[in-house]
């Protein structure tokens, strides 16, 4: 099986757990296991060198039976229907998780751009947008940023959307800058987010946070801000860090922020001065009291399970743990915070931009933040109380929770 497939059998599985304690019926299963829509598009785009090139792009709309679709845009090289799908699935019980009035979608374009040109990529981006135009809206479905896509990408998003409609809709799309519609605290609430479900599951475990040792992979919008408000909010000290290149580890700590200093002018965390270059695998294994999986999905997998064996894992990327190297973890003890429950944030502060788009107000970065550490908070003790009543993994009960959520609003809109 590919690893693109592995994740999406992977959650399919994960739902099926939960299937006989919820009394879903294997009609409701099989709908459960489905998107409600898929759009596949080809984007005809002019390049720098004056030639045309197309690229294959997706949106798939995974469940709206809770509300419209929500869920980023991912750039990769590798992108592939089936990541798409299962991340929109992921995005599905991530908002009923956290009592959103949301259901789930996810979009990808398959380019890598780290070879196109600034143009190239604002002309995809539009391009993206002509393609999807019939199936998204404020009140459908409403894209935001993943991995590889960011704020500017965001606001071309929403200034194609605005032209096609004749007027200008910001609620077209979340992760906007801020000058453009976009929310105070949406640019850190992903790793925010996490690390508040972190100090709960410390305060839980007995386990003090201050000087814990901390590994982060990945290092864009979420490895970098969940390493920098670790060590910022609870003197945690980061031993490595991590990006596709590579990693770096310092027994002593690192800064952050100097790393990032250090990758804007090199291109990479890799000789980081005082730090040792490791691989990305060897991170994973680190003697850590913390691992911050921040990158891709399927990194921990049967073949290095045994020798991940922090104290707290918090799935801060989508998809890290397969359904394999989950168990062997659990066997080993370790508290594992599920994707869904984990990196919710981010969704969060994008539900309050939404929020703040229809009613034309602003809050204050403070305000959001108190909002999402309220329902960080309440989401985390709710998946670990019904855990550990009912003697589940964290993932199952988050999954229960979540998808029986979606199943009750499917019958009360009698689809099923
Ligand atoms: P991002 O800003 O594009 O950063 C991705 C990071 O991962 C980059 O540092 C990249 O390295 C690194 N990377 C890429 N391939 C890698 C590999 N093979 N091994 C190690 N590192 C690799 O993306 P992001 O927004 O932080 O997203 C990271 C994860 O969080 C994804 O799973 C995403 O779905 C999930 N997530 C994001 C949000 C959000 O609000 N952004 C919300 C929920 C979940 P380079 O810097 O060298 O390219």
């Amino acid at each position: 099986m590919s690893s693109n497939s592995k994740l999406l059998e992977d959650v399919k599985q994960h739902l099926c757990s939960c299937s006989a304690g919820l009394k879903i019926t294997p009609d409701m299963e099989a709908f459960l296991k489905m998107p409600m829509r898929e759009l596949y598009v080809s984007l005809p785009v002019h390049m720098d060198d004056g030639s045309i090139k197309v690229f294959k792009g997706f949106r798939v709309q995974y469940n709206e039976a809770l509300g419209p679709t929500k869920g980023g845009i991912r750039f990769h090289p590798e992108e592939t229907i089936e990541t798409i799908r299962a991340l929109a699935a992921l995005m599905t019980w991530k908002c009923a998780l956290h009592k959103l009035p949301l259901g789930g979608a996810k979009g990808g374009i398959v380019c890598n751009p780290k070879e196109l040109s600034h143009r190239e990529i604002e002309r995809l981006s539009r391009a993206y947008i002509r393609g999807i135009y019939q199936i998204i809206g404020p009140d459908r479905d409403i894209p935001a940023p993943d991995v590889y896509t960011n704020p500017q990408i965001m606001a071309w998003m929403m200034d194609e959307y605005s032209k096609l409609e004749g007027k200008n809709v910001f609620g077209i799309i979340t992760g906007k800058p801020t000058s453009l519609g976009g929310s105070a605290g949406r640019f850190d609430a992903t790793a925010r987010g996490g690390l508040y479900t972190i100090r709960e599951a410390a305060e839980k475990l007995g386990m003090s946070l201050k000087d814990a040792r901390v590994a982060v992979q990945g290092f864009g919008n979420v490895g970098y801000h969940a390493a920098y408000l670790a060590k910022k909010l609870f003197g945690c000290k980061v031993v490595a860090v991590s990006d596709s290149r590579g990693a770096i580890y310092s027994e002593k700590g690192l800064d952050p922020e100097d790393v990032s200093g250090h990758k804007h002018s090199t291109g990479s965390v890799l000789d980081y001065p005082g730090a040792k270059n490791i691989t990305n695998k060897e991170l994973l294994e680190l003697d850590v009291e913390i691992l911050i999986p921040a990158a891709l999905e399927n990194v921990i997998t049967e073949e290095n399970a045994e020798r991940v064996k922090p104290i707290i894992l918090a799935e801060m990327s989508n998809g890290p743990t397969t359904r394999e190297a989950e168990k062997i973890l659990s066997s080993n003890g370790v508290h594992i915070i599920p994707d869904i429950l984990c990196n919710g944030g981010g969704v969060i502060v994008s539900y309050f931009e939404m929020v703040q788009n229809q009613s034309n107000i602003k809050w204050e970065e403070e305000e959001i933040q108190k909002r999402l550490e309220r329902k960080m908070e309440e989401a985390y003790h709710s998946v670990y109380d019904f855990s550990t009543k009912n003697n589940t993994s964290m993932r199952k009960a988050a999954y229960t929770l979540a998808v029986g959520r979606v199943v009750e609003a499917m019958q009360l809109r009698g689809w099923i």
